[in-house]
């Protein structure tokens, strides 16, 4: 039988988890393809193949699906990469490849949470200069210089790896890495002075000691909601990912 192809989307720990599995399961068997932006100087990688670099739009990507005869497509961005979801939505029709979104849960505020939901970083920017004097940034590389209006606050900016160069002037840089625990993100916050905190909405657990701690100390969240994602099969865990994965491909 022709070994068959799966390409994975991915940029998450969600799609590292998926490839592995898949490769885990199937071997030689089966060819797992993991895209990745490129965007993070040393990714993890998973298990199985790799590719690297935007594949020039829906059409670029869709001339890719057919050149290595993808029987499924997996799109297991984050949930806040919206481009590339819609993109991956128009390839698989456009070349009529079966396609799968692995999205996690978005967290709900419990009792205790204090959250302002905004659409955009732009609505956050605007609430900033106005409620805080030390605010903590957590919302990744890719939108800073939308923060450049805010001159009276004090910007700490959480990122996983220094940037090459930082749009903000006197903002601060703090370096983490997910996963994140609940103690030492209390401490950190205590530590900064941080009176509030910008996030998005990423579920899952790597990431949310942020929101905990943020609820012990009483500080107000400023939280992106997460933009639409395109319609179709959606799972929201790695172990259903990869089940509908291998019935699809079956
Ligand atoms: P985006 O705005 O949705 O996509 C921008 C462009 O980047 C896409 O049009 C595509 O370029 C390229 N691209 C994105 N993901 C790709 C992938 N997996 N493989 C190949 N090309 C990809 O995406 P983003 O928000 O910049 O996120 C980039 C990557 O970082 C994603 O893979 C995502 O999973 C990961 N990530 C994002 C966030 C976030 O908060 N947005 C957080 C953690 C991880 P072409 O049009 O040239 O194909």
């Amino acid at each position: 039988m022709a070994r068959k192809t799966v390409v994975i989307l991915g940029g998450t720990a969600e799609a590292r988890r998926l490839a592995d599995a898949l490769v885990d399961e199937r071997g030689e068997r089966l060819r797992v393809i993991t895209s990745l932006a490129g965007r993070t100087k040393n990714p993890k990688y998973p298990k199985g193949e790799i590719r690297e670099g935007g594949f020039g739009g829906a059409d670029g990507l869709a001339a890719y699906l057919e050149d290595v005869s993808a029987g499924l497509l997996i799109d297991a961005t984050h949930p806040y990469a919206a481009q590339i979801s819609r993109h991956a939505a128009e390839a698989a029709v456009e070349k009529g490849v079966p396609r799968l979104l692995l999205n996690r849960p978005a967290w709900d505020a419990q009792d205790g949470d204090h959250w302002i939901h905004v659409k955009s970083v732009g609505e956050a920017v605007q609430e900033i200069s106005r409620k805080s004097d030390a605010c903590l940034i957590t919302t990744g590389v890719n939108d800073l210089v939308a923060f450049t209006p805010i001159i009276t606050t004090k910007l700490f900016v959480r990122l996983i790896e220094k940037p090459e160069s930082l749009p903000l002037q006197d903002a601060e840089i703090v370096i983490g890495s997910p996963p994140y625990r609940k103690d030492d993100e209390v401490a950190l916050m205590r530590m900064l002075g941080i009176d509030l905190m910008v996030t998005k909405n990423a579920g899952g657990d790597a990431t949310y000691a942020k929101i905990e701690a943020a609820r012990t100390l009483g500080i107000e969240v400023i939280m992106i909601d997460r933009p639409p994602l395109p319609d179709g099969e959606t799972v929201t865990s790695v172990d259903e990912a990869a089940r509908r994965a291998l019935e699809i491909l079956d």
